[in-house]
């Protein structure tokens, strides 16, 4: 595993005079400006792009409502919407006269509010009517009841959370939405091949949230290099389990709300050196490609995984990546 190395590499950043100037500015760890240096270049549109909050999104649950009806009952209640490029049924929500949570229209499960990038995993797994899909970091549920949406609320759902407080919010947001092919594992996922085998998983990884520095600014400074290489370690054992649990020829897409390559790329590389009956392959979804160098590492397959960037895509930072089990 890389994750010793993530650490040496991460304690011998080589920090630049620039990096230290711009990281007071906007007032950021140092050690972070230079890893975005590492990873883009010039810094400053990444760093200017986090200072900018994206919208809010809503998904449209088009189990219970038409898509066109929801839009238009919002539009006379005074909320602007500007559809999601990815995504045929969300909208960004460019104007809220009062809180979209309080609408009677989400308390009746028309729709869930969640940033445009939390739309695309689901998406990229693409699960079908009738197939076994598990989610193994489930709660509160985004991406949960999109899964469900997308099966046409059939087949099978196993929905994994191991802490009860977030499977309480998980279930709310079952019920309200309408969700009926969900079974709820109040459990560990690193026991999800116990359930299996499944013919696609969804692992929205827990992360250190360095996507999401808009919203939570708090993130420039909470984090140091031990916690990425802590965490890089517990997202390899659960993409390993989730590899586990796959049928011959199933799918896992592997998502964080992080830009970190060490919590991304790493990670995709970590699990193809360890295992032999993994491919990466190409969703051909919207975003950016992966990184493909880092701090000394290459990725060769970053080209097939997918990156939204605050400065780029007006969201949060996102990674997505699908694999195969062969
Ligand atoms: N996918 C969720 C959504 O879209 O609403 C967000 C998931 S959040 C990034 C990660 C979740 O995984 C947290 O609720 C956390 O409690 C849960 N989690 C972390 N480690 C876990 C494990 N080993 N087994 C089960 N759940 C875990």
């Amino acid at each position: 595993m890389w994750s010793r190395e993530i650490l040496m590499k991460l304690k011998r950043l080589n920090i630049t005079k620039r990096d230290r100037e711009l990281a007071r500015a906007y007032g950021y760890l140092p050690y972070m400006v230079a890893r975005y240096r590492e990873m883009l270049g010039d810094p400053l549109p990444l760093l200017d792009g986090f200072e900018r909050t994206p919208p809010d999104a809503i998904r449209c649950n088009f189990l219970r409502v038409n898509c066109m009806r929801l839009k238009r009952r919002l539009e006379t209640r005074g909320f602007v919407l500007h559809p999601v490029l990815w995504c045929p049924h969300a909208y960004e929500v460019l104007r809220k006269p009062y809180s979209l949570s309080s609408t009677p229209e989400h308390l009746d499960g028309w729709f869930y509010i969640q940033d445009a990038a939390s739309t695309l995993p689901p998406l990229v797994l693409d699960p079908k009517p009738f197939e076994r899909v598990a989610d193994l970091a489930a709660a509160p549920g985004g991406k949960s009841t999109h899964l469900a949406q997308l099966m046409g609320n059939s087949g099978e759902l196993y929905l994994f959370e191991r802490r009860a407080d977030r499977a309480k919010a998980l279930m709310s947001n079952l019920e309200r939405m309408e969700i009926l092919n969900a079974k709820l594992v109040l459990g560990d996922a690193y026991d999800a091949p116990k359930h299996g085998p499944f013919d696609k998983i969804l692992l929205d990884a827990p992360c250190t949230g360095e996507g999401v520095i808009a919203r939570d600014p708090s993130r420039k400074r909470s984090r140091l290099p031990r916690d990425l290489a802590l965490m890089h370690r517990v997202q390899v054992a659960l993409l390993d389990r989730a590899i586990e649990s796959l049928k011959k020829g199933g799918e896992v897409v592997y998502s964080t709300c992080s830009i970190a390559p060490e919590e991304n790329e790493l990670v995709i590389d970590a699990i193809l050196k360890k295992r032999s009956d993994v491919e990466v392959v190409d969703s051909g979804a919207a975003g950016s490609p992966g990184v493909t160098r880092y701090l000394g590492w290459e990725f060769p397959f970053a080209g097939k995984c997918r990156r939204l960037w605050p400065h780029i895509h007006r969201s949060e930072g996102f990674f997505v990546c699908k694999l195969r089990r062969v």
